[in-house]
């Protein structure tokens, strides 16, 4: 092992630093992405459970660098997050979405909300109502058109959160809880703030099968629709959980089972066959 030691420890601190580098390397890539056009924004249809008609689109951003591929959000918004450049990218996937909604719009298709995902420190920005304020205005996207998808994790300030959803609501734009049940839930969140779905996380989901999981489901969706939510559903994939979710009173379906995040020339496909 002695004789081992050293190199040992080498091979672990050149790692580490390897790891440092290449997390160094994607931050300043991710600061150039931006400008060089590298994101795209996936779209994934939300269905009503019973009527199978489309409730919402969910906008799903992708980084696409030449260097390093296809760089799925759970690896790159940490880090963006924690250099503060989510906030610039967070606005573009905002433009971006609300252009491409109003586009399907002008070019004849239903009216469709389309949800978009806030960040924890987009959503503390200072003048977050008044940016999407003036978005909505420069792609004349009509607010009701608009779901900002939130986590449990933005309640860690509980009255500004509070405030900011208001300012937000004022705009006529609809929130959603993401992930619910997954972070610091308080049942006292829900009835402060001002939320219209609340969205089931994949977790649970996942858990249908179990007599637990089937009750924590039950329980959510009970809680939902006597404060006047929509429930969805994440992570869909099965006949079964459609069933399952169908006879639990689930207003709303998101997964694979009905569609992957989808580019959106593939989207327009799938919803309208043109
Ligand atoms: P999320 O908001 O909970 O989004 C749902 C994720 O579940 C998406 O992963 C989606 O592709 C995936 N998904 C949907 N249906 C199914 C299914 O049936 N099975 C499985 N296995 N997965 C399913 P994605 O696109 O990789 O995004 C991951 C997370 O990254 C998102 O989780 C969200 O937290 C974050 N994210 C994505 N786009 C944005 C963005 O524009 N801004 C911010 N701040 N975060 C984003
Ligand atoms: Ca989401
Ligand atoms: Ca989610
Ligand atoms: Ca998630």
């Amino acid at each position: 092992a002695k004789k081992y030691g050293r190199n040992t420890f080498k091979l672990y601190s050149s790692d580490i630093e390897g790891l440092a580098h290449s997390d160094l390397r994607m931050e300043n890539l991710l600061h150039q992405a931006l400008e060089n056009k590298e994101f795209v924004l996936y779209y994934q249809p939300q269905y009503h459970a019973n009527t199978n008609k489309i409730h919402g689109i969910e906008a799903l951003i992708r980084w696409n660098n030449p260097e390093l591929g296809m760089v799925p959000p759970d690896v790159f918004i940490p880090i963006a997050e924690e250099t503060g450049a989510i906030v610039q990218i967070g606005e573009w996937v905002i433009e971006e979405a609300c252009r491409q909604n109003a586009e399907w719009q002008s070019k004849g298709f239903p009216a469709t909300p389309i949800a978009v995902n806030l960040s924890l420190r987009q959503f503390y920005q200072a003048d977050l109502q008044e940016k999407i304020k003036a978005i909505l205005k420069r792609t004349g996207l009509g607010p009701r058109c608009l779901m900002l998808e939130i986590t449990e994790t933005i309640a860690m300030q509980e009255d500004i959160a509070a405030e900011i959803l208001r300012d937000l609501k004022a705009l006529g734009v609809r929130i959603a809880m993401d992930d619910f049940g997954t972070g610091y839930s308080s049942l006292r969140y829900l009835q402060n703030f001002s939320i219209d779905h609340i969205k089931i996380d994949k977790a649970f989901t996942d858990k249908l099968s179990t007599k637990e999981g089937r009750a924590i489901i039950a329980t959510i969706i009970s809680l939902g629709h006597h404060l006047d939510m929509t429930v969805v559903a994440e992570g869909v994939e099965t006949p079964y959980q459609v069933h399952q979710l169908r006879e639990l009173g689930c207003d709303v379906f998101q997964g694979y089972y009905y569609s992957r995040p989808l580019p959106p020339e593939d989207l327009i496909e799938q919803l309208f066959g043109k």
